[in-house]
């Protein structure tokens, strides 16, 4: 069930977190939204509450553990509980290793491994005391096949693979009863191209999108099934693309 259930959601300001704020929101669902840049996240909240939606919002940089850990106090100040969290922030300046991009390597590092694992640190506390929870990340087919000019972005992302599969063990020996989804969305039409200082490849990735991308509100969608599906089964994986996307 969504209705009532308080769902944090990073990466909130566009695209996939955007696209699932606002049909959790519609759906009954109290979403709390964490990004860097607040006037976005201030306009999709008015948008939600004009639409007779729940949803509060606060500043949030996935690379410092005290913003994740204050989105959590948050939820709970506002609605009194956090039911699911949605780890969706990200970025992928993908690029050849040969061209030394080293700070956008050590950037996706923090935000895609580290910002996963500050927001599970901010929340398995909780989960674990009320025994229950959902964790749902976004990682992406990059985390599937290899691809160059995707070797540090696709690392991240694989390792998303990894961390949630031995979250969700962990969780059933434990007897936490948390639950787990990971999303490997394909060419999703959002800001995210915009990440890639590679002209070059950023000018490719921009061709594959044209052809071929599709709404995030295709996202948001699985994210609501996973999150709608009862609370005695988890659908850890899933695979999520154009339907004429080859590759
Ligand atoms: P967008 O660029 O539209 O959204 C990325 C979101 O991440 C923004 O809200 C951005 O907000 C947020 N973000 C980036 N850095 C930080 C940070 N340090 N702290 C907090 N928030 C941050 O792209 P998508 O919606 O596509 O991306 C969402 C996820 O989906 C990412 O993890 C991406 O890797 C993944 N993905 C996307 C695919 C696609 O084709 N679009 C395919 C596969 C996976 P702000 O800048 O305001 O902080």
């Amino acid at each position: 069930m969504i209705r009532d259930k308080v769902v944090i959601i990073t990466g909130a300001s566009s695209g996939i977190g955007e696209a699932t704020a606002k049909l959790l929101a519609s759906k009954g669902a109290k979403v709390v939204l964490g990004a860097r840049r607040l006037d976005k996240l201030e306009a999709i909240a008015a948008e939600i509450e004009r639409s007779g939606g729940q949803v509060a919002f606060q500043e949030l940089d996935v690379t410092r553990q005290s913003d994740n850990d204050a989105l959590v106090k948050l939820a709970k100040e506002r609605f009194g509980r956090v039911d699911v969290t949605f780890l969706n922030a990200g970025l992928m300046p993908n690029s050849n290793l040969s061209a030394l991009k080293t700070d956008e390597w050590h950037q996706m590092v923090d935000v895609n491994i580290k910002g996963v694992l500050n927001g599970v640190a901010a929340v398995l506390p909780t989960f674990t005391e009320q025994k229950s929870g959902h964790v749902i990340a976004t990682s992406s087919v990059a985390g599937l096949k290899a691809y160059p000019g995707g070797a540090v972005y696709g690392g991240t992302k694989w390792f998303l693979r990894d961390f949630m599969e031995v979250l969700r063990m962990e969780s059933a020996m434990e007897g936490t009863n948390i639950r787990t989804a990971t999303i490997y969305p394909a060419a999703i039409n959002t800001e995210l191209l915009g990440t890639i200082s590679d002209q070059g490849l950023a000018g490719q990735m921009q061709g594959l999108y044209d052809k071929f991308g599709i709404s995030p509100d295709r996202i948001a969608d699985v994210v609501s099934f996973a999150i709608d599906t009862p609370d005695d089964t988890t659908i850890n994986e899933f695979t999520v693309g154009p339907a004429n996307q080859p590759w």
